[in-house]
């Protein structure tokens, strides 16, 4: 088994401000009653990782399946880890092997949830949290699925087929929300006060999504979506540049990757 290298006692204390100043921020901001903060670790070092641990924090999130299963295998198994990386359904045995995955946040159709929800071995204690990603920005680079708006036909809607699909036919698995990456143009040019367009339509997405959920499979069936704890459909939204805004706005979960870890690596393809 490989071991931990640990960071430097210069880089703990740099992560110890970091992390600090962007957990009181995201205190300030919060409107729902306690977010949870990401800490997005790709192509960041185990020890990088460790020393964020160290100091109480248990939320990271990963891009990559085998970056993630490499890390996972030499750091502790009470972190809570989130994949917000684009899954190949081939990978998803890999993954679903990790015990401590936490939720996967970029679920996007029925072929990656029937095979999430094959490899979820039937040990875990608990299903495994899924969030539809949603493509709130129209943009052809971004995956996920379109949005929801308030003329359309929601049960003909890929959202609505998805969620529906993973409610009745994956029972390893269980749908806890919504994500989104949005446009970095929106994020720059939107102001403290401006509304993030991006933010606005993940909400109406969910809110719509939510009524749709009620009235097809009765309220009766509302404890089987959602978080555990509160029954909401929980909304991921907003990153370094953005987390503020989005929390504001309502977001459940932010995902900070460069504000706590500094910049990465250019990715070399
Ligand atoms: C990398 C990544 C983040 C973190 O981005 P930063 O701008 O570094 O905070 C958040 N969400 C997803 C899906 C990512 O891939």
């Amino acid at each position: 088994m490989e071991s931990l290298e640990l960071a430097t006692t210069e880089r703990k204390e740099e992560l110890n401000e970091y992390l600090g100043e962007i957990l009181a921020r995201v205190e300030a901001a919060a409107s729902s009653s306690s977010p949870t903060l990401v800490a997005v670790s790709k192509y960041k070092p185990a020890g990088d990782i460790m020393a964020c641990y160290e100091l109480g924090h248990r939320d990271f999130g990963e891009n990559y399946v085998q970056e993630l299963e490499e890390k996972a295998r030499i750091l502790p198994t009470d972190i809570r880890w989130h994949f917000i990386g684009t899954l190949q359904s081939n990978k998803a045995k890999i993954l679903a092997s990790i015990p401590n995955l936490y939720s996967l946040q970029t679920l996007g159709s029925t072929k990656a949830a029937s095979a999430l929800n094959k490899a979820v071995s039937s040990d875990r204690p608990t299903p495994l949290r899924v969030l539809l990603q949603i493509n709130t920005s129209g943009e052809d680079s971004k995956s996920g699925l379109p949005p929801l708006g308030s003329s359309e036909d929601v049960s003909g809607s890929e959202v609505a087929k998805l969620a529906t699909y993973v409610i009745k036919e994956c029972p390893r698995l269980r749908l806890e929300g919504l994500m989104t990456i949005g446009s970095l143009e929106l994020s720059i040019h939107a102001s403290e006060t401006e509304k993030n367009a991006d933010f606005e339509t993940l909400k109406q997405t969910r809110d719509i999504l939510k009524a749709y959920l009620c009235s097809t499979l009765g309220e009766g069936s509302a404890s089987q979506w959602g978080q555990e704890r509160t029954g909401r459909l929980l909304l991921s939204m907003g990153m370094s540049s953005d987390f503020e805004t989005a929390l504001k706005a309502g977001g459940d979960i932010v995902r900070v990757g460069t504000g706590i870890f500094g910049t990465r690596p250019k990715k070399t393809i």
